[in-house]
């Protein structure tokens, strides 16, 4: 079968590998069909590691994806206790907690310290024909949901654990930095669930407007303003009740501090490229600041799958991009030079 390895930053090389063995108990094999490209990938693709993780051998990326199940081993329940057939496409939650620690049992399965994630390293993603996964893990796809959205149920998972986290009354006033697929699909959720005001920065023009028409009261390009000012002013001095940094947790972490206000809630999604959080100790202190680290998801899949087919989150409107897996090295660096009009990439693995 086709595999895309990462070799090293920014070398990836397209081999041919043998198939995976039929699935174990509990696991499935899937036909993988489309994979997304997300900005975590890009961290590992430009430097070979994301936070304290190195590559440090050759690995295949991939953790938003989905597929056709082709294999089932013995009792493969999937993520709403169902067996699992041939033939059923199924979008997967790349995350796989061992369901036996403190974490696990108290309800946090996506703070687990034994987990591994698809498409991490040392564990190998989906940008390959055939792959066996947790059963548990799939979540079956409806008719109505394309492959090419399929991905994306991922990205909004993150969204909505990010919008669970920032406790989002009717009526609060919100600052969604980065308007990415993850801070779009924030800002999106942000207004469907009660916000009064949006407000929404990056700093690329065309994710800029897609904020506005997703639901962002007042959009604004960073390079032409100084964010924190232009929320001071639209809302009075006072600050949004809270602020969500979903772009590089670079000193987009304090402009959102400088945006929340006093006894407001900090939220924080994004990953920063030298693994520093950087915030002026005495703003958060002074404003008695709630600062939330939002990490991955919890069971958000039924969740995210009924926002995307009930239309109140129309996935499809972020993919911009789509590339065969043959591609992989030109989808990643079209990404990586955020070419105009970029939003999410999508890599067409299988038909
Ligand atoms: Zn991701
Ligand atoms: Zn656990």
């Amino acid at each position: 079968m086709q595999v895309a390895r990462l070799h090293g930053p920014k070398d990836i090389r397209i081999a041919d590998e043998p198939a995976p063995p039929l699935p174990g108990p509990g696991e499935v094999t899937l036909k993988i069909k489309t994979v997304g490209l997300c900005g975590s990938d890009l961290h590992m693709y430009e430097t070979g590691r994301i936070g304290y993780t190195v590559a440090s051998q050759p690995f295949i990326l991939g953790h938003e994806f989905m597929g056709e199940v082709v294999a089932v081993g013995a009792d493969a329940l999937d993520g709403a206790h169902q067996p699992l057939k041939v033939g059923q496409r199924v979008a997967v939650e790349p995350a796989v907690p061992c369901w036996r620690c403190e974490l696990c049992e108290k309800g946090h399965p996506n703070l687990c310290p034994n987990h591994y994630f698809y498409g991490l390293f040392p564990e190998d993603g989906a940008l390959r024909e055939r792959m066996n996964v947790s059963a548990r893990n799939c979540f079956r796809m409806p008719d109505s949901l394309s492959d090419e959205v399929g991905p994306l149920l991922e990205t909004l998972g993150v969204a909505i654990h990010a919008i669970d986290l920032s406790k989002i009354r009717i009526g609060s006033s919100v600052a969604v930095l980065g308007a990415g697929p993850v801070g779009l699909l924030i800002t999106r959720l942000a207004a469907l669930a009660g916000a009064s005001k949006v407000f929404a920065f990056d700093k690329l023009d065309w994710r800029v407007n897609k904020a506005r028409a997703w639901g962002a009261a007042h959009a604004f390009n960073v390079d032409d303003c100084d964010p924190a000012e232009v929320v001071r002013d639209l809302t009075g001095g006072r600050g949004v009740d809270v602020a969500i940094e979903a772009a590089w947790s670079d000193h987009s972490v304090q402009q959102a501090a400088d945006m929340a206000r006093y006894g407001g809630r900090l939220v924080i999604v994004g990953i920063a490229p030298d693994d520093q959080l950087r915030l002026q100790h005495s703003v958060a202190r002074r404003k008695g600041l709630t600062i939330m680290m939002s990490r991955r998801m919890k069971h958000t899949y039924p969740r995210a799958i009924e926002l995307a087919m009930s239309r109140k989150v129309k996935l499809e409107e972020l993919v911009s991009h789509c590339f065969d897996l043959s591609q992989t090295s030109q989808a990643y660096a079209s990404n990586a030079a955020y070419e105009r009009g970029l939003n999410k990439v999508i890599l067409r693995v299988g038909t």
